[in-house]
């Protein structure tokens, strides 16, 4: 029997807001452990949470990037468990009524369209962070409270290499649109993976397994191509599932089992108290979607129409956003754009990351590059001048004209003066011009060569192997 594989993301990812969810604490990596903490996020008795406008900007906002809705009515909810880093013994999150629901996130696999449809994305707090000793443990508090946003996918994920697409599309759509950063380092995009198997073509699910806090895609790539494999092969020896939680151990690349639903948590929810739900208003939500920006996908299926780049150059302006606002610049007004994204890509890009600086710091304006590709077209200077000009460009922002200008590097076209060129390189090498005369047409790139570097790679190439031959054979 064949098998299909049935997964689900949930990706807790932390917004990018400067103070925590519900007290003033500065949101901040790597500050001295509990430095960043006041009665609010400690869990002191007495005080009152206040939520974080920004915070539920981003949410909204991220709900529109995820082609979600965002209803008019949202509330809290406690999330009741005992556990030393979470400091009010409850965790505050959204069950019933989150604040976006049913959007979808589309990417490309194998270079065809995928979908995934979006379930909710939900906020919620994060609570601290454990630390062990020899004889004695710790709790850093900074990131309690920090908030985080919760999206859950429907079970439409049907890979490994489906779930990592999924996550770097998602990624890089939360960085387009400012939400977060999603800096995989600072632990700031964490991802429980619930993975089943069924025979292919039944519709109800088989029992899922849920591999928690996984911190890295390729990661989540390998557990669930294990998890696939493991389930498959169960169900293969007429073994049965069972819903359970399993950890991935890395560097044995194998999951095993932590707890299986008999000792799952009854976690008691229940609405907060102390929170009033959260009706945005039209007005709030009209103002938020201005501010929704063209996503990654889009931004390359236009920069392969509007400029008809290949997926490649338009693959470097989406994940280098500032170069590729650049190259828009550059490509106004010019015939070839793929020339100028050669430029850019090539020579720019290289440049830039040599001098480890950005398109910010650049000494000349765009219009400079299609000035460059406008004399290298009509002939005024050769390809490798043009390398020169750039570099010149590059360091002191003059115009590609004066620089051309100013050191007399323009292409020498002038017939007489080529000629004269021609003629002492046939000169100084009989023995090639001797194999040319006798059919060795190689020989001629030799002495063409030679001319290039007697002009200083001024020659009109094209004029010099004419001359040459012309010579030669005269
Ligand atoms: P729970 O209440 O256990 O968290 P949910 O129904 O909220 O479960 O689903 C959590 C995630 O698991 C979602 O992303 C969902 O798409 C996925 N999921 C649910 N059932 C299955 C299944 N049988 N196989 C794989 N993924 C599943
Ligand atoms: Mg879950
Ligand atoms: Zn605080």
């Amino acid at each position: 029997m064949d098998y299909e594989a049935v997964i689900g993301l949930e990706t807790h990812v932390q917004l990018k807001t400067r103070t925590k969810m519900w007290c003033g604490c500065d949101n901040e990596y790597g500050a001295d452990a509990n430095t960043n903490v006041c009665p609010v996020c400690l869990g002191l008795p007495g005080v009152l949470p206040v939520p974080n406008a920004e915070a539920l900007r981003l949410t909204a906002l991220t709900g529109f990037l995820l082609n979600c809705d965002v209803p008019s009515y949202a509330k809290w909810d406690r999330k009741n468990y005992f556990y030393p880093d979470n400091p009010k013994n409850y965790q505050l999150t959204q069950l019933d009524f989150p604040s976006t629901i049913t959007g979808f996130v589309e990417f490309e696999l194998g270079g065809e369209l995928e979908s995934v449809r979006i379930n909710r994305a939900h906020l919620e707090e994060d609570v601290g962070k454990s630390f062990h000793f020899a004889d004695y443990s710790g709790v850093d508090f900074n990131r309690a409270g920090v908030p985080l946003l919760e999206i859950v996918t429907e079970p439409d994920i049907t890979s490994g290499d489906m779930a990592y697409e999924y996550l770097n599309a998602l990624k890089s759509i939360l960085e387009y649109g400012g939400v977060s950063d999603c800096d995989m380092e600072k632990g700031q995009v964490r991802c429980d993976v619930n993975i089943s198997v069924r025979p292919k073509g039944q519709q109800e699910l088989g029992e899922k397994i849920e591999i928690k806090n996984m911190n890295s895609f390729s990661g989540v790539r390998r557990a669930a191509e294990y998890e696939i494999a493991r389930q498959i092969e169960v169900l293969k020896e007429g073994g049965q599932l069972m819903q359970e939680t399993r950890r991935w151990d890395d560097d044995a690349g194998i999951t095993d089992s932590m707890r299986t639903k008999e000792d799952a948590h009854d976690y008691r929810y229940f609405p907060d108290p102390d929170l009033m739900p959260h009706r945005p208003s039209k007005e709030w939500l009209a103002a938020i979607r201005e501010e929704v920006v063209e996503l990654p996908l889009a931004r390359k299926r236009r920069f392969m129409e509007q400029y008809e780049l290949p997926a490649g150059d338009a693959d470097v302006f989406v994940g280098d956003a500032a170069l590729g606002d650049y190259f828009e610049e550059v490509a106004k007004g010019l015939k070839n754009p793929k020339q100028a994204a050669n430029w850019v890509i090539n020579n720019l890009q290289a440049k830039l990351v040599e001098t480890e600086t950005s398109v910010a710091d650049l000494k000349f304006p765009a219009v400079a590059i299609g000035e460059l590709i406008g004399l290298l077209e009509g002939g005024q200077i050769s390809s490798k001048i043009a390398q020169e000009v750039f570099a010149e460009m590059f360091a002191s922002g003059k115009s590609p004209a004066t620089i051309v200008e100013e050191k007399g590097l323009s292409q020498v076209s002038d017939s007489g003066e080529l000629e004269a060129f021609c003629r002492e390189a046939i000169e100084a090498n009989p023995g090639p011009a001797d194999d040319f005369r006798n059919g060795k047409e190689a020989a001629l790139n030799f002495l063409k060569g030679q001319v290039m570097k007697a002009s200083r790679g001024k020659a009109n190439p094209q004029m010099v192997g004419e001359l040459l031959a012309k010579i030669l054979n005269g």
